[in-house]
């Protein structure tokens, strides 16, 4: 009995300390080393341009955090924020206020961290990863970063391509399936920024064919439109039929004027000519009517759903598995680009995406 009361305070708190591995930084002079930030964070990046004293901090990605020396402002992909205090430079050490330190943590690190500050000091710990790894009877999921190289896409709001964004998003999306579904192979059909024509990614997806019959390709896309002005909202989910549904037809015809390659080859066109498997469409319309029920429940406040549409797109018509296009949001509009840049929108829109592909495969027969 006593043995099994230490065993049992024991577990108690084994688990305590594992769910919780909290670490703490103290303060100095009121600030936040940055070197004691490194140390928790080793992938941040520190970089200074001496003669103006501007700083900038990056973590694994594009954009970063600047700053100048003594200012009471920063700025994060051109937006000028205002700060208490300013950053401050002591024998080659570089001391952080709190507010850039939270920043750190919204904008630049990709894992959850739960932090407050105290008096004293930084109180921190990174969630352990809340991924659960399951097995689903899908062997390859192919997603496909659309555009890319000269071909940009649609351009943003704020300047950025769309090519930018599916490349990016795809990237979440593809660590995020690995996690959940390790026995299920990822790939891209672009890994970079470059141009890949409509018909080498159906075609790269197709040749998984050959290996296994349980392939589902997924296109990445973000919408636009001619009038910014006055842009919609919200992501849309499409699948392939021979027939745009009428309410689409003119906006497929915008669409397409983007996405159809002229150059296609005979054998492609032989495969866009031909029959449209019955069985393929009925999984496709399943698959995309999963991916946008569990889109919807994860991104409840942050996109809306513009529903699930047909559409003849031509980068779905050449590949022969279950395949759906996803419009991620309206880069034409300024809500929906917040959106798509916020890392934890990016990470909802992975787990919408992958719980629909899990409620897809556990129906499809
Ligand atoms: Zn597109």
């Amino acid at each position: 009995m006593e043995k099994n009361k230490v065993y049992f305070w024991f577990i108690i708190l084994f688990s305590f300390f594992s769910i919780y591995p909290e670490s703490n930084i103290p303060f100095q002079k009121g600030y936040i080393r940055f070197s004691d930030l490194k140390k928790n964070f080793p992938d941040l990046v520190l970089t200074m341009d001496s003669s103006i004293l501007k700083i900038e901090i990056k973590h694994k990605s594009k954009f970063g955090f600047q700053f100048l020396l003594d200012s009471k402002f920063f700025s994060f992909k051109g937006l000028i924020e205002p700060l208490a205090k300013p950053a401050i430079y002591i024998k080659n050490e570089l001391y952080l206020p709190k507010e850039i330190v939270e920043n750190i943590f919204i904008h630049l690190i990709e894992t959850e961290i739960s932090y407050r500050f105290s008096d004293t000091e930084l109180i921190f710990h990174k969630e352990e990863n809340k991924i659960s790894a399951e097995t689903i009877p899908v062997k390859y999921i192919i997603i496909d970063p659309g555009h890319g190289g000269k071909d940009p896409g649609a351009i943003a709001v704020n300047g950025e391509y769309e090519k930018t964004y599916t490349l990016k998003i795809a990237r979440i999306l593809k660590k995020f399936l690995k996690e959940k579904f390790p026995k299920t192979k990822i790939r891209l059909t672009r890994k970079k920024d470059e141009y890949m024509s409509l018909e080498d990614r159906a075609l790269i997806a197709n040749k998984k064919l050959n290996k296994s019959k349980d392939v589902l390709f997924i296109s990445l896309h973000c919408n636009s439109t001619q009038t910014p002005e006055n842009s919609p909202t919200g992501f849309e989910i499409y699948y392939l039929a021979q027939n745009s549904s009428i309410e689409n037809a003119r906006e497929s015809k915008v669409i397409s004027a983007r996405l159809v390659d002229t150059n296609r080859d005979q054998k492609i066109l032989n495969i866009q000519s031909g029959m449209m498997s019955s069985s393929i469409q009925r999984k496709s319309i399943l698959l995309a009517k999963n991916i946008d029920s569990k889109l919807k429940e994860n991104l409840t406040d942050s996109l809306i759903s513009r529903g699930v549409k047909r559409n003849n797109f031509h980068v779905l018509r050449g590949s022969i598995m279950p395949s759906v296009l996803i419009e991620l949001g309206f880069i034409t509009n300024q809500r929906d680009v917040k959106m798509l840049e916020e890392k934890s929108v990016q990470i909802k829109l992975a787990k919408g995406i992958a719980e629909g592909i899990k409620l897809y495969a556990n129906t499809k027969n």
